[in-house]
């Protein structure tokens, strides 16, 4: 798409002429696409669990509040609708915090090991729950990496937290690190059911994924990956997904190695 915009030189009348400026505004309509679907998604999901609040409230007014049966039922929706509401503001904090260029990470040269025991201590209660086994495979001369403390704790703890949800019952998390070429990779794996092949190119976006119903069931927001994404680049660093459909899925964050 090319905006023309086309002035006419008054100069002193000796040379008259016209200036032409061809604007490529293909990415300017893009970005725009992408704001409006964006508050698009925010407001549907939004609306879904206050509607789901309001009629439990409704539902509760209309005299379901004296039935000791049916109350608790009411107040339980009420409930995990309220957390879910607050799940979705705290990320979508947390993304427009991290999409600010005034969000400024502190890198230091550090070691991932207390990042990732940190992770796996706060998935541990969501893991026993749901009777998964998260194991660490960490080697014991690791070389310092380049990172955000901070940062890279909430990237392992969205992917963990992630395998944990989508792996299922009784699977297994493993949590590796390793030295490639002046980087540390870590790899967050699991023994689930994979995500098809169709979708890996657009996991990363916000609000995608594979089935939208089971997301919101676990609790998911669709913005998990998308924050993960954006705080690894911000750490100089990358993250890929590779899965296979019935054995499982790796995400790998790569980070610089301290100089
Ligand atoms: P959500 O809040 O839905 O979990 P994410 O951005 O964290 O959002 O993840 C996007 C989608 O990627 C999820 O809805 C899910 O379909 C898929 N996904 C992420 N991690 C895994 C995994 N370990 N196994 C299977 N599917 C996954």
């Amino acid at each position: 798409r090319i905006l023309v915009r086309v002035s006419r030189l008054q100069g002193d009348g000796a040379r008259p002429g016209v200036i032409a400026v061809f604007h490529d505004v293909t990415d300017l309509r893009r970005l725009e696409t992408i704001r409006t679907d964006f508050v698009a998604n925010v407001s549907h999901e939004l609306r879904t669990p206050v509607t789901a609040i309001s009629t439990a409230v409704e539902t509760l007014q209309l005299g379901a509040l004296s039935d000791p049966h049916d109350a608790p039922e009411f107040v339980a929706m009420i409930d995990r609708n309220a957390r879910r509401l607050r799940q979705l503001v705290d990320d979508l904090l947390d993304l427009s915090k991290i999409e600010s260029r005034t969000h400024k990470l502190d890198l230091q040269d550090l070691d991932v090991t207390s990042a990732v025991e940190h992770a796996e201590h706060l998935c541990a209660e969501p893991a026993r729950r749901r009777r998964v086994t998260v194991t660490l495979d960490l080697p014991p001369e690791l070389p310092l990496a380049h990172f955000d403390q901070r940062a890279l704790e909430q990237v392992l703890t969205n992917l963990l937290d992630n395998a944990i949800k989508y792996a299922g019952e009784g699977a297994h998390v493993t949590i590796s690190a390793r030295v490639e070429e002046r980087l540390v990779a870590l790899t967050v794996a699991d023994d689930g059911p994979g995500i098809p092949a169709q979708h890996l190119g657009r996991i990363f976006e916000r609000f995608y994924r594979v089935d939208a119903g089971r997301s919101r069931d676990l609790g998911g927001t669709g913005l998990g990956l998308s924050i993960v994404k954006h705080l690894v680049e911000l750490m100089n660093g990358t993250v890929d997904v590779e899965s296979a459909l019935g054995k499982g899925t790796r995400f790998t964050v790569r980070l610089p190695q301290a100089k």
